[in-house]
């Protein structure tokens, strides 16, 4: 009956929640600088039409986070929705079919714009969600919180993580959702109850510069930095092995859900090494050199190169022993002086590591003896028509600061969208993906807290 009630309140009103949808695409929030605040206004005076009190908490130039509350008490079993508000700035805006903030709706089927599916429709069906339990006035006990959050693309510790230490702190929920996109195409939408985390470190090599006439006088910073790069594989031996939580079989098992059979799967793996290639790097630790800066005249001996390496690490696996690996390959297997401060004497020949960003891994161990993940499946299932699969998620995202030191270790990631748009140009969101998941995040609100 409740379940009637809620999908045909959706579908009589799909056109007001899309054009909220496309006022959350049409506000700028690209971080950097951030500007979320103009976002979190949005949100406010929606719910406030439906007499839900939210607050804003503001915090650098014109950024900021916001909490909802369904009802004013604790008692009972409290559920978390987290959405962020930041979207990655736009690129080359010429680039694009349309513009990046028009949320040009096409052929009735798709929206477009920067933040369609990262994640401005998973955020606005969480808001929905709140506003149509409340709207149906339907009985339940204990709470439904929404937390919009800042800073998620620059890791998220203005965001998620000031929220959990600060205004949330004292609140314990149950079950938490973020709603990330979660599709990966062709496949149905994943559930996802872990990801690899992601740590950034810069190396930067100090030579001697000299006249290139007489290069044996200096020590040349890019050849340093290109013997550490040749190396880099034996990271491996200098840290600790850790086992995936699921093996490529057990991936590929669990991804074999979202289609007819395995035998369907294997020849979509065959034809196509995308997926196969994402099987594969969320079963292990990999490395990336993505940048390298060095040298400033075609006759000068460099003294200075850096380079960016990205490493993306397993659930369970810590940021120390990687660092300390690195340090260990450049000391032992190639030869030079690790410092621990930036600066040296002129004619000092030393490297200097950088960590320049990192969110944790993380990984819901028990998701598999949980009934209300079940429950959740169930509803995926309704709400879409098709069989949603348990999976890693491939990018590192806000969850980590919700299960990591016991906040909530019982949170999932789903949401609209399709990974493979997020972050790039003409990003799009298929609009039946959206109302879906309003679907199914105020039928699971309501069935979690009856
Ligand atoms: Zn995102």
């Amino acid at each position: 009956m409740s379940e009637e009630l809620i999908f045909n309140e959706i579908e009589n009103n799909r056109d007001e929640y899309i054009e909220f949808f496309r006022e959350l695409i049409q506000t700028d929030s690209y971080n950097p600088p951030g500007n979320e605040k103009n976002v979190a206004l949005i949100i406010k005076k929606y719910l406030k039409k439906s007499n839900i009190k939210s607050d804003i908490f503001p915090f650098g130039d014109n950024r900021a986070n916001l909490i909802a509350y369904l009802k004013d008490g604790f008692d009972g079993r409290i559920l978390l929705y987290n959405g962020h508000m930041d979207v990655v700035p736009p690129g080359n805006e010429e680039e694009w079919k349309y513009p990046p903030l028009s949320a040009t709706i096409k052929r009735k089927k798709y929206i477009y714009g920067r933040g369609s599916t990262d994640m401005k429709g998973g955020l606005a069906a969480m808001v929905i969600a709140l506003k149509i339990l409340k709207k149906l006035e339907l009985e339940i006990s204990g709470n439904l919180i929404l937390n919009a959050v800042a800073d998620e693309e620059t890791g998220g510790n203005y965001g998620t993580k000031w929220c959990i230490d600060n205004e949330l702190k004292s609140i314990k929920p149950h079950f938490a959702i973020v709603s990330e996109p979660t599709r990966l195409k062709p496949l149905t939408h994943c559930i996802s109850v872990g990801e690899r985390g992601r740590l950034v470190i810069k190396i930067i090599t100090n030579g001697i510069s000299t006249h290139s006439n007489w290069p044996f006088m200096g020590k040349n910073a890019i050849y340093m930095m290109s013997e550490i790069i040749q190396n880099l594989e034996k990271i491996d031996k200098h840290i600790p092995k850790i086992k995936p939580p699921f093996s490529f079989e057990e991936l590929k098992k669990l991804m074999s859900v979202s289609f007819p059979s395995l035998e369907a799967l294997e020849r979509v793996l065959n034809e196509q090494s995308f997926l196969k290639n994402v099987l594969k790097a969320l079963t292990q630790f990999t490395k990336s050199l993505t940048i390298i800066k060095g040298g400033i005249k075609d006759n000068v001996v460099p003294d200075k190169c850096e380079a960016y390496i990205d490493f993306r690490l397993l659930p369970d696996q810590k940021i120390e022993p990687i660092i300390n690996g690195l340090k260990k390959l450049i000391e032992e297997d190639v030869g030079y002086n690790v410092k621990s401060e930036p600066v040296g004497d002129p004619e000092e020949v030393f490297v200097y590591l950088e960590n320049v960003q990192y969110s944790e891994p993380s990984f819901w161990k028990d998701w598999k003896k949980s009934s209300t993940l079940k429950n959740f499946y169930g509803i995926v299932e309704k709400a879409y028509n098709e069989k949603p699969y348990y999976f890693l998620f491939p990018a590192s995202a806000d969850t980590s600061h919700l299960r990591n030191d016991g906040y909530c270790p019982e949170t999932i990631m789903f949401g609209p969208g399709s990974g493979a748009t997020a972050h790039s140009t003409d990003e799009n969101i298929e609009i039946e993906d959206f109302i879906n998941a309003i679907k199914v995040y105020t039928l699971f609100a309501y069935e979690f807290l009856k």
